[in-house]
């Protein structure tokens, strides 16, 4: 057993744990980062990107698949066919690139590395078993819990053969043939449509009364349309009973339906990791089922330090990012608190949907000013005019509240809409702000002109 005192000890290497390693390192602070599985987290590995990489694989693929058929382009193609294993493996070639460029940034800022589970003694130590057994034990001025996250269970489907966490279903190697989503947020839509794409057939079960329940309907109808068109089967008010020799119980309301399924995801959310590595004993205070923080990230004991996903909504890496960022400040001395005024979400449906800020439910007093994609000349030319750019705001001063887009590719518009709530625009900046053309981004400008009554092309 070895003592070594370290200013800094990150328990996670997840996109929280490992910015704030990355900082903290830069910063002149001696740190320790503990992993338990692979640098990068549940985001690298298991979640954002290879999301992403199954979801751009299944977009080319139905793109080839209509370009076999009727379109508008005059093209003519043959039938297209997947290898999903071949399509699972440049995935983890773009996982290795990035967490191994992570591996390498963590080793530039000089922070050491302890691959193995980290097991909490106090507020200041932390026993690391490695693979191998072997036992180290690291003492530390300051702890930063980021052990972020897992897929939530349900008692009757329990996780193993074919119910599945979305960490299985993205390393499958074929695509299967009937799958039915148990969950209809953004992780189960974001799979399931791209499964659709790749020819399974897919049913989704959702125990709200509508898919994506926490954004109101105006924006999540398009993606119900589209789901439609790709033949996807859409239970709400469901929910999945259990599962045996291929038959999942479903109860509709009252009723009760067995659905064929060869593979069931479930993704009903996620839990944070606050259990089983000795958090309990330190008696932190929760916020909820998450560990509770103050703006500078940190918990009810001084020394010690929550951020991402363990400390909750929402759950997402960007935030994590940011929080990793903050914590590393705040230990180094620095005079900074969280202070965000914007935290982008996008869903990478089909379309995809952005938000950020107040949705026109959240400011019941507010302005909002639409403008539909079917009035965008580059949105035509992609032959995707679903959709519309949103924009809630103070009726009086015109201060931008919250912009909403739902329409294909709209996720590369979060940062657009993201600068503008941090820098407190008013629909006068939107409007007086020139889009290149012809882009999406200039249904914006259009959103701000209707918003001050200004309207050009609508
Ligand atoms: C399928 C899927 C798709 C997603 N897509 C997006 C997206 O598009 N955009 C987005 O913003 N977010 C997305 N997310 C969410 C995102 O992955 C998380 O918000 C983010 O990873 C949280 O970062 P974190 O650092 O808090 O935790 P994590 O990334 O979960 O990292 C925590 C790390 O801690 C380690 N750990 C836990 N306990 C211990 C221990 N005792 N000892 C040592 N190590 C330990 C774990 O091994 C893990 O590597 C997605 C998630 C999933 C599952």
């Amino acid at each position: 057993m070895t003592q070594k005192p370290c200013k800094v000890l990150i328990i996670g290497g997840g996109p929280g744990g490992y910015v704030a390693a990355i900082r903290a390192g830069q910063l002149g602070l001696e740190t320790v980062l503990v992993e338990e599985t692979a640098v990068g987290g549940t985001c690298l590995n298991v979640g954002c990107i290879p999301s992403k990489a199954l979801i751009h694989t299944a977009e080319v693929f139905d793109e080839a698949s209509r370009l076999a058929g009727d379109n508008p382009f005059g093209i003519t193609a043959a039938a297209p066919r997947i290898d999903l294993g071949k399509a699972v493996a440049w995935k983890d070639g773009i996982v290795s690139r990035l967490t191994s460029g992570v591996a390498a940034l963590l080793r530039r800022a000089r922070v050491r590395v302890v691959q193995g589970r980290a097991q909490i003694t106090d507020g200041k130590t932390v026993q690391v078993t490695g693979a191998d057994g072997a036992v180290e034990t690291i003492r530390c001025e300051n702890l930063v819990i980021a052990t972020g996250a897992r897929a939530q269970t349900i008692p009757t489907l329990p996780f193993g053969g074919d119910i599945l966490s979305s960490t299985e279903i993205l390393a499958l190697e074929t695509v299967p043939k009937r799958l039915c989503v148990v969950g209809g947020g953004y992780i189960g839509l974001e799979i399931g449509t791209a499964m659709a794409k790749l020819g399974a057939e897919v049913t989704i079960i959702e125990a709200a009364s509508r898919l994506l329940p926490l954004y109101d309907a105006d924006l999540t109808k398009p993606v119900a349309k589209r789901l439609a068109a790709l033949n996807v089967r859409v239970l709400t008010d469901a929910r999945a009973q259990g599962y045996a020799d291929g038959q999942l119980e479903v109860l509709i309301g009252e009723t009760r339906e067995i659905l064929a399924a060869d593979k069931v995801l479930v993704t009903i959310g996620r839990a944070p990791n606050i259990e089983g590595f000795g958090l309990d004993a330190l008696g932190l205070d929760h916020n909820g089922r998450y560990l509770a923080i103050d703006a500078h990230c940190r918990t009810s004991m001084r020394g010690v330090y929550a951020i991402g996903d363990v400390t909750g909504e929402p759950m997402l890496a960007h935030r994590a990012m940011a929080q990793g960022d903050l914590v590393a400040r705040v230990i180094a001395g620095e005079p900074v608190a969280w202070d965000k005024r914007a935290m982008p979400a996008v869903c990478f449906t089909d379309p995809e949907i952005v938000t950020v800020g107040l949705l026109p439910a959240q400011a019941s007093d507010a302005g909002v000013a639409v403008f539909p994609f079917v009035g965008n000349g580059r949105a035509m030319t992609r032959d995707r005019d679903d959709g519309f750019i949103r924009i809630v705001f103070v009726r009086e001063t015109g201060l931008v509240l919250g912009i909403q887009a739902v329409g294909a590719g709209v996720s590369e518009m979060a940062g657009q809409f993201a600068l503008a709530l941090e820098m407190a625009a008013t629909l006068t900046d939107l409007a007086a702000t020139i889009q290149a053309h012809p882009t999406q981004s200039e249904a914006v400008q259009e959103a701000a002109l209707k918003g001050l009554g200004q309207a050009l092309h609508i």
